[in-house]
């Protein structure tokens, strides 16, 4: 008899609402074992060579693999098949935009909804955590040659941990105090529990890796000292420099960078003041100007350090809202206000500079920019004020410069993203790079892949010494 297809996807249970907007608890609250089976008898299995999922993750998990795993009961095997090309499921499953990525061509949505791969690859990153299950890792005897890696985010972690199986003696510098760049600094616990992180990075040094923390690269040494001691060196600094808009007011005590809030609740959890000695500003009213994954962050920790009332203020309208649908609907849910076809003119203080208004003009649409987006025009005499207590920028990110301003070897594009070919390879030799630093802002699976190719290469290049005379620059 033929099997029966099971149409509709098994939802994942999730914290309520209006509990979750007073903590930071994980809001999804993943799949049971028996929910997780129950999904994954839903998927039909296509042929390796022929499913599309698989097509659509940029480091090409074998999904039907690891989800036929799941169905047999063998969670340690399900997790060796993700492993084979993903070192970070319980992260990647938490945050991949899945709709634009492995679930986007998923067979399954043209019989019924697609099969929640993010949410069963995290099924079996967590099951195996809370198990003690660990994959199966083969490690090459040491080959005497040492490679730094510079930054610990996704790039450098995935970068490091490939290098380290090849038989690599590897040392990650890192700037903060605690590895793990944005996963650990930026997207806030109740999207992604900070232990995930800090068990995957204990992994890290279990497997051989140094981790040099409070170490800036570019002040406390500087890319030539790692250039001589190390051969070879990887840079995934990531895009931290936040952009502002120039605009009136906008020094003003209470503006900050979506980058500043952030790390200031995430990193130096502000949330739990004063147990935490960092304290962060708390008012009626918070905006948001953005409207991207990093806003969504930002508005929805705003609610849990206690503002009354948080506005997105975005200059076009929801079909062009950069975040992924399942942060919108989430910050919906919690009652995040949008405030669509609005740009900030100017920002207003009080006698000691503190924000007080923000100036706002309306827009409407004209024909596309370079993005296909259409442009905003601002409707002239449509101004008006909204009052608040604190604003929040998240119009983006660009790479941070410390590290190569002195370094004039190393060339960069207009956008002050470095340039590398097609092996990672920069323009100074001996050094690779990958990850943010290279793409500007993109994703968490783009920078690993990008680690995992740039180990690759690494290799190659301390194998046979081979540097190009020119380095022609690989589009992204
Ligand atoms: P990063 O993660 O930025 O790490 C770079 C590290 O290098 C940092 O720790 C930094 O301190 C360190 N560093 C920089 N300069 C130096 C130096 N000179 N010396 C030593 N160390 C240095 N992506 C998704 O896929 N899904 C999401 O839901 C998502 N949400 C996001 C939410 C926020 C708030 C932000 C900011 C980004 C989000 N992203 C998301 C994007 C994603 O996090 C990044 O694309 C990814 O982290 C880039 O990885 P990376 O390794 O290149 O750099
Ligand atoms: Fe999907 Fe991301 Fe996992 Fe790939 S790594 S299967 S895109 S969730
Ligand atoms: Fe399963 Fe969908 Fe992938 Fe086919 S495309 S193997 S149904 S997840």
């Amino acid at each position: 008899m033929a099997k029966q297809i099971k149409k509709k996807r098994i939802a994942v249970p999730e914290q309520d609402p209006q509990a979750r907007i007073h903590n930071f608890n994980e809001v999804a609250l993943g799949y049971t074992f028996e929910l997780a089976k129950e999904e994954a008898s839903r998927c039909i299995q296509c042929p390796y060579n022929f499913a599309p999922c698989i097509k659509g993750c940029p480091v090409n998990v074998n999904i039907p693999g690891f989800i036929k795993k799941i169905l047999e009961n063998d969670m340690k095997g399900a997790l060796e098949v993700i492993h084979e090309t993903n070192s970070l499921p319980g992260i990647t499953g938490r945050v991949c935009p899945q709709e634009e990525q492995c679930e986007m061509n998923c067979v399954m949505g043209k019989l019924g909804d697609k099969i929640n791969i993010g949410k069963l690859e995290r099924f079996v990153a967590d099951y195996a955590r809370e198990h003690g299950i660990m994959p199966e890792t083969k490690i090459a005897p040491k080959n005497g040659k040492k490679v730094a890696i510079v930054g610990s985010g996704p790039s450098g972690l995935t970068a490091a941990s490939d290098l380290i199986k090849m038989g690599y003696d590897v040392t990650v510098y890192e700037a903060l105090h605690e590895p793990g760049g944005v996963l650990i600094y930026g997207i806030p616990e109740f999207r992604l529990p900070k232990d995930i992180v800090e068990y995957e990075v204990k992994y890290l040094k279990m497997l051989g890796a140094k981790i040099e923390t409070n170490v800036v690269i570019g002040k406390t040494l500087s890319l030539y000292d790692l250039a001589k001691e190390y051969d070879a060196v990887f840079l995934g600094t990531g895009a931290g420099t936040p952009k502002f808009l120039n605009l009136p007011g906008v020094n003003c005590k209470g503006i900050y960078s979506a980058n500043e809030f952030l790390t200031r609740i995430n990193l130096m959890k502000a949330y739990k003041f004063p147990e935490y000695d960092t304290p962060i500003k708390v008012g009626k009213r918070l905006a948001v100007i953005g409207a991207g994954n990093v806003a969504m962050d930002a508005a929805r920790s705003a609610l849990r350090v206690g503002f009354e009332e948080v506005y997105i203020l975005y200059r076009r309208t929801r079909e062009y809202m950069t975040a992924r649908e399942e942060e919108i609907q989430h910050a919906e849910e919690e009652g995040v206000k949008f405030m669509f076809l609005v740009s900030p003119v100017e920002f207003i203080g009080d006698d000691n500079c503190n924000v007080k208004v923000v100036k706002l003009i309306m827009n409407k649409l004209g024909e596309p920019d370079s993005s296909g987006r259409r442009r905003p025009e601002p409707i002239p005499g449509t101004e008006f004020a909204l009052e608040v207590d604190a604003v929040v920028f998240a119009i983006g990110q660009k790479p941070n410069k410390v590290l190569y301003q002195e370094v004039p070897e190393l060339k960069t594009t207009k956008w002050g993203t470095l340039i590398v070919d097609e092996k990672y390879r920069t323009t100074m030799r001996g050094v690779f790079a990958g990850g943010d630093a290279v793409r500007g802002e993109a994703t968490v699976v783009l920078a690993m892949g990008d680690g995992k190719r740039a180990a690759k290469a690494i290799d190659e290049y301390i194998r046979t010494g081979e540097w190009p005379e020119e380095i022609n620059q690989k589009t992204f």
